[in-house]
């Protein structure tokens, strides 16, 4: 496995670095400012979108975009050094039309989209002009476990009706949000994995009911992490994507991407908060010496540098692995970094706001959201628990295959 930087790659980063100290970095205060006064959506992003789309730095993240569809088609492993830049400020990858779950949603899309909804709903996002969101979560019911999702949708002439009730949906209060991808089941006596399938709701469908934007540790976000009821919501037929049944495969192939896309934006975050743990232990003295001469910050620094190098270690492997053999061959694999890199992203957060001291806490540094966001990856997208148990399982199928093996040899 070769992980060296090409020459197109080490363009491209040298590109996103300049767009993002030169556009991205002197608007923060702006997007602040207007986010704080309740506008979700501030015109600078739109202003940014532009001219990242005119410099081609647009839908990086998608390998089999298309020469006819707008922005520039990379492999996994070319793009995860651009989403570590990327992760460094929260909303830059909006800019790029590389944000999630939109992301997620294109690459549902660009696999199964018939004409008409390629026509209707992808061809816009990949545009940037709309947003989407991703239905799956359920107050009611245990979420980690697809199988358990209850919403019900259900077949009625050229129609689907939706009964459910959805949470911690991101970006639903978007002001660009014009559909979710809801999940949900239209055979509750199939096989437990054929039960579900996935259909395209427009936001504003008679029926569909944003109850609240759910804030996340106190926190909340301009986009939303909203709580939804369908209460008989009717979409054309039409509106299924790919077929009945394959709601649970399309969740496993949407969430594969999208959970090392998170990865690579946690690298980037976790490279800066080490990045301002050293600027802060060089310059300021307790007990007579820098902080970073007191032994345990030095370590600090040391066990953050270490354990940040073996997380993209991992993830490049892991992107290496899909661009290669697709995401199913790298699941365990996408399991491992999604169990590991959130947990070293707010671990190398937490020191560096210990070093910090108070102001690490404060607004005054990107270091609390930091941790927010990396403490909220444990959970979304699947909780680190329910990742190493699919590890532990291959581990053991793997360990299981050796035996027979041997055993086959031995006689
Ligand atoms: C900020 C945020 C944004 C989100 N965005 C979206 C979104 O856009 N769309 C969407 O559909 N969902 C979204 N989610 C929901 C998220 O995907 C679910 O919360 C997650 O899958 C866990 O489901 P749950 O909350 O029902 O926890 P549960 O399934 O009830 O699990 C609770 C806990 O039980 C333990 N557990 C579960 N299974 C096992 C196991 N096999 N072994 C050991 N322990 C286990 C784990 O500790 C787990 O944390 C978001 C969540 C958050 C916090």
């Amino acid at each position: 496995m070769d992980f060296s930087y090409s020459d197109k790659v080490e363009r491209l980063r040298a590109e996103i670095g300049e767009f993002v100290a030169r556009g991205i970095a002197p608007s923060m205060a702006t997007w602040e400012r207007d986010v704080a006064a309740g506008n979700a959506h501030p015109q600078i992003v739109e202003d940014l979108k532009r001219a990242a789309r005119d410099a081609g730095l647009w839908n990086l993240f998608l390998p089999a975009l298309r020469d006819d569809e707008p922005g520039t088609a990379l492999t996994n492993l070319e793009y995860a050094p651009l989403a570590e830049i990327m992760g460094r400020v929260i909303w830059a990858s909006e800019v790029f039309n590389c944000s999630a779950p939109d992301t997620g949603n294109m690459e549902i899309l660009h696999l199964f989209a018939t004409g008409e909804q390629r026509e209707r709903w992808l061809s816009p996002l990949l545009r940037g002009e709309i947003r989407s969101c991703f239905a799956m979560s359920e107050p009611d019911v245990a979420s980690s476990d697809a199988t358990n999702i209850r919403t019900a949708i259900r077949r009625d002439g050229d129609h689907y009706v939706i009964n459910g009730r959805k949470w911690f949906i991101s970006g639903a209060a978007h002001p660009l949000c014009r559909f979710a991808i809801v999940m949900g089941v239209t055979d509750p006596d199939g096989e437990p994995h054929r039960q579900q399938s996935m259909v395209i709701v427009p936001i504003d469908a008679p029926g569909v009911q944003v109850v609240r934007n759910i804030p996340v540790m106190h926190h909340l976000t301009p986009e939303g992490h909203c709580e939804i009821v369908f209460r008989d919501v009717r979409v054309p037929r039409a509106n299924l994507i790919h077929e009945e049944g394959a709601g649970f495969a399309i969740a496993q192939a949407r969430l594969g991407p999208g959970r090392i896309h998170h990865c690579m934006r946690s690298i980037g975050q976790s490279e800066l908060a080490l990045e301002l743990m050293c600027q802060r232990a060089s310059e300021r003295k307790s007990f007579g010496r820098y902080l970073h001469q007191h032994a345990n910050v030095g370590d600090w620094i040391a066990q953050s540098r270490i354990e940040i190098d073996q997380a993209r270690l991992l993830v490049l492997k892991a992107a290496w692995i899909i661009d290669r053999h697709g995401a199913k061959a790298a699941s365990k694999e996408i399991a491992m970094i999604k169990a590991l890199v959130p947990s070293v992203q707010t671990r190398v957060c937490d020191r560096a706001m210990q070093v910090f001291g108070a102001m690490g806490l404060s607004p005054d540094t990107p270091l609390a959201s930091l941790w927010t966001w990396g403490r909220v990856l444990r959970i979304a997208d699947g909780p680190d628990e329910v990742h190493l148990r699919t590890i532990a399982r291959k581990e053991i199928d793997a360990a299981r295959q050796r035996h027979v093996e041997t055993l086959r040899e031995s006689r």
